[in-house]
C-alpha cells in the first residue's frame, strides 16, 4: 500500500511530496525518515508554500509499480 506523505523543507517554503510503503516502514522510498506532521501544520504549509515531487521517490515508486506486474 503506498501512500503519498509531504514533508516541508524548513527555510525554504517548499512542500516535497514523498512517497510512502505503509506495510514496510513508516520512511519513504527515496530512504528519507518523515516525521508525523499534523494535518494543521501541513495545510498551512501548503498555502505558503510551492509543491514539488521527490524524484527519488517518483523513480523508485514507478518501478516497483513495473516489477509487480499484472
Ligand atoms: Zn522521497
Amino acid at each position: 500500500m503506498y501512500e503519498m506523505r509531504a514533508e516541508s523543507t524548513v527555510g525554504r517554503g517548499e512542500l516535497i511530496w514523498h512517497v510512502i510503503r505503509k506495510d514496510v516502514a513508516p520512511s519513504a522510498l527515496c530512504g528519507r525518515f518523515l516525521a508525523q506532521v499534523s494535518p494543521t501544520a501541513l495545510l498551512a504549509q501548503i498555502e505558503a508554500a510551492a509543491e514539488r515531487y521527490c524524484p527519488s521517490c517518483m523513480t523508485a515508486f514507478s518501478s516497483a509499480v513495473r516489477s509487480h506486474g499484472r
